[in-house]
């Protein structure tokens, strides 16, 4: 449906930027019946380990004591996927039941199938809206978890004669492809020709509106995804489907489309806007040292040996390096006046 839409829309009017491509197919892909987990597309950290977000629900307490345990505080959650996250954040904070007295449950979902999977969890607990403008002013402590990294992104190449942004168009089997534009891009590195350059505006924007509602109003922002800590070169866009990669165009709105997160240009948009930033750093070592090897040894306890193998097994999914534990990284964004957040260290650079 939606790649007939969308050609129909670029016969008319021309190619497509890429972020309106992309935006238009996550739209479509995200409604979905199952994206997320064994049966789906692909599998997420929260969906592993019940300790992910158990972890995020106790860092979350720390801040909001150090916060001066305001008596209400907006808890976001950005793109939730089947609310396992927030399920598992708001069981573990309990240890600190003033904080979840004073907690108030926001969902940021596009998608209607994923809303209603994340109200059969927390139905009673939380409120939904569409983006973040949406979301009441006041203290905030904000999490996502692979939200980032399904944000639209522009992608340029260097030509003989400079770069030239890539929009999308239908070729005459009408199947979607590039084709180049004269585009400016700033902030690009020297390149060879051929080297493709991407930014994401959507992710920049969302950085910058998050920085400046905690410089306001106080609080954090954690945020979770794959991706690199300096700003480089290179093609990081990729298609998904059933857990296999496929061709960026082999099936429109039924493969998951994500690019790899620039943390630098999170942090210095955040930075600009006021906000104090820790890390990226990779969430193996975060999770390590917010102890999530002691809390797999805790829920082993008293479970067969093969039980516990799993929860073992489980966690070094999320920490090791040639699992998750490298590639996705952890930033906090947070009110200046904050003191610097559980699991980031000065030595982490900010
Ligand atoms: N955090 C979840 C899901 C990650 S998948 C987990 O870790 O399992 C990406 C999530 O972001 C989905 O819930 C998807 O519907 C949502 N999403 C993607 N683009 C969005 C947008 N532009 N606005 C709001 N939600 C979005």
């Amino acid at each position: 449906m939606v790649a007939k839409t969308l050609a129909e829309r670029i016969r008319r009017d021309g190619p497509l930027p890429l972020p309106d491509y992309m935006g238009a197919v996550a739209r479509a892909y995200y409604a979905q019946p199952s994206v997320i987990g064994a049966a789906g597309d692909f599998i997420t950290a929260p969906e592993i380990s019940q300790t992910f977000g158990e972890l995020i629900g106790l860092w979350s307490a720390v801040v909001w004591q150090s916060m001066g345990a305001p008596a209400k505080v907006h808890v976001v959650e950005c793109g939730p996927g089947r609310g396992t996250l927030m399920r598992d954040f708001l069981r573990a904070a309990e240890r600190v039941p003033a904080f979840v007295a004073a907690a108030q449950v926001h969902l940021v979902e596009q998608s209607p199938t994923l809303r209603a999977h994340q109200h059969a969890l927390l139905g009673h607990r939380a409120s939904w809206h569409d983006n973040i403008d949406a979301v009441p002013s006041g203290p905030m402590i904000l999490i996502g978890n692979e939200f980032l990294d399904a944000l639209p992104i522009r992608q340029f190449e260097r030509t003989a004669s400079g770069w030239m942004e890539r929009y999308v168009t239908v070729d005459d089997a009408g199947k979607f492809c590039f084709v180049l534009r004269p585009g400016e891009v700033a902030g690009a590195p020297p390149a060879q020709p051929g080297v493709i350059f991407e930014t994401s505006p959507a992710v920049t924007e969302f950085a910058a509106k998050v920085a400046a509602r905690l410089v306001r109003d106080g609080g954090a922002a954690l945020l979770f995804d794959y991706g690199h800590r300096t700003t480089a070169a290179g093609e990081t866009l990729q298609a998904l489907k059933q857990h296999k990669f496929c061709g960026l165009f082999d099936s429109p709105g039924q493969a998951d489309l994500t690019a790899h997160v620039d943390f630098a240009a999170v942090a210095d948009a955040a930075r600009h806007a006021g906000a104090a930033v820790y890390g990226a750093i990779e969430q193996g070592l975060w999770l390590n040292r917010l102890g999530i090897k002691l809390r797999g040894v805790q829920l082993a306890q008293g479970k067969s040996p093969e039980v516990a193998r799993e929860i073992e097994s489980a966690i070094r999914r999320l920490i090791e390096p040639d699992a998750m534990g490298a590639l996705f990284k952890v930033i906090a964004l947070a009110a200046p006046n904050l003191p610097r957040p559980e699991g980031f260290l000065p030595e982490d650079g900010a």
